[in-house]
């Protein structure tokens, strides 16, 4: 078993938001994904949302004297036009932390931080519903999967040792195909379809809580 296949199978899961870990056996992960846990939409704690008005973060400065927007990300601090520092609002107009009254206290005064949405404020809260179904309640689910590559024309198999995993991913080798199942249903129906895509996410939609 190529452990650059296992590689690359873990690297394509964390770019999509999954926490992966490996066991001491070279074919072995553990896939952990924090979701809701009514729907199993990827619940993601990088997403800041304003404490206020749960506007979500849209990485934005703003200019107060120019009132330009421009984006939070390679952009600098200071305006290009006036110079002066700019802040990371939230983006609702009639969010109070917008109003003539605040709008000072919560994107200038406040010590070390610029803007009510950036890192450092107190006003701002990780992700506390699904944006999928609004639901309050985040869960951590994980399964173990064990990954086989086959040779050419090599057949499936599975193992009485195999009937510990959760889930089995065959691939091929030098093709960008799979075939995920679950061990004890496939020696019952030995179904199998090998398509380019990873569909991980059905992993977790089937899991019981
Ligand atoms: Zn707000
Ligand atoms: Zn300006
Ligand atoms: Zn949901």
């Amino acid at each position: 078993m190529a452990d650059l296949r296992v590689k690359s199978i873990s690297y394509k899961l964390i770019s999509e938001g999954f926490d992966i870990y490996r066991t001491d056996q070279q074919n072995e992960i553990l896939i952990n994904k924090h979701c809701c846990a009514d729907c199993k939409t990827s619940w993601n704690t990088d997403i800041t949302e304003c404490y206020f008005c749960g506007t979500i973060n849209p990485y934005l400065y703003f200019c107060k004297n120019c009132n330009i927007f421009t984006s939070t990300k390679g952009g600098k601090k200071e305006c290009k036009e006036c110079n002066t520092l700019k802040q990371k609002i939230c983006f609702n107009d009639s969010c109070v932390t917008n109003s003539e009254e605040f709008y000072n206290i919560f994107n200038i005064n406040l010590k070390n931080y610029e803007g009510v949405m950036s890192r450092e404020s107190p006003c701002t809260v990780s992700q506390t519903y699904c944006f999928n179904c609004g639901s309050t309640n985040n869960i951590n689910l994980a399964v173990i999967v064990r990954i086989i590559e086959l040779n050419f024309n090599e057949k499936i198999t599975i193992s009485s040792e195999d009937l510990r995993f959760d889930y089995i991913i065959f691939t091929k080798k030098e093709k960008k195909e799979y075939f995920i199942c679950k061990p004890s249903e496939y020696l019952i129906n030995k179904k199998e379809k090998f398509i380019d895509k990873l569909e991980i996410n059905k992993m977790f939609l089937d899991l019981s809580i």
